[in-house]
């Protein structure tokens, strides 16, 4: 997803609203097993163009889905996270986020948002009793009478 600032520049325009799907370019963003991107996230909010940077607000919608971390139903499930940076004109801080040549790409930066805010697992609910260890029926619709120690 980028901004072409010229553009912006030219019309006068020095901030702009946006609501875009955002096309996730790495296909190892969600490390989880089994679980992927239901479809591209979105990616709305603000951007503000200064003399020597650009400060984007936004909000990142996504869907993941797969199989639940304990039970193994197929599950989807909604999350959103916050896209807060300032992008720099020039190159000076480590590590900041920096564009060139009035174009701003915002990527790497949704990628990083992304990557920090994914769950450490997918459940189908947060109190999914999951398989049982002895004869791998599912809690949540089957009782089964085997003894653990769980
Ligand atoms: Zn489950
Ligand atoms: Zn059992």
């Amino acid at each position: 997803m980028e901004f072409d600032l010229s553009k912006l520049k030219a019309s006068g325009k020095f901030e702009v609203e946006f609501d875009e799907e955002y096309l996730i370019s790495r296909n190892d963003l969600c490390d989880l097993p089994d679980v992927q991107f239901a479809c591209n996230p979105r990616v709305s909010g603000h951007l503000s163009v200064l003399k020597t940077s650009c400060v984007v607000d936004a909000e990142i919608t996504y869907t993941l889905a797969g199989s639940c971390s304990r039970c193994l139903t197929e599950t989807q499930k909604t999350f959103t996270c916050l896209l807060q940076e300032e992008f720099l004109g020039h190159r000076n801080e480590e590590g900041a986020y920096t564009y060139t040549s009035n174009r701003l790409v915002l990527d790497q930066a949704i990628d990083d948002a992304i990557a920090m805010s994914l769950p450490l697992n997918l459940l189908c609910a947060e109190d999914c009793k999951g398989l049982c260890p002895k004869c791998g029926a599912n809690r949540n619709v089957a009782f089964c009478s085997c003894e653990t120690d769980l």
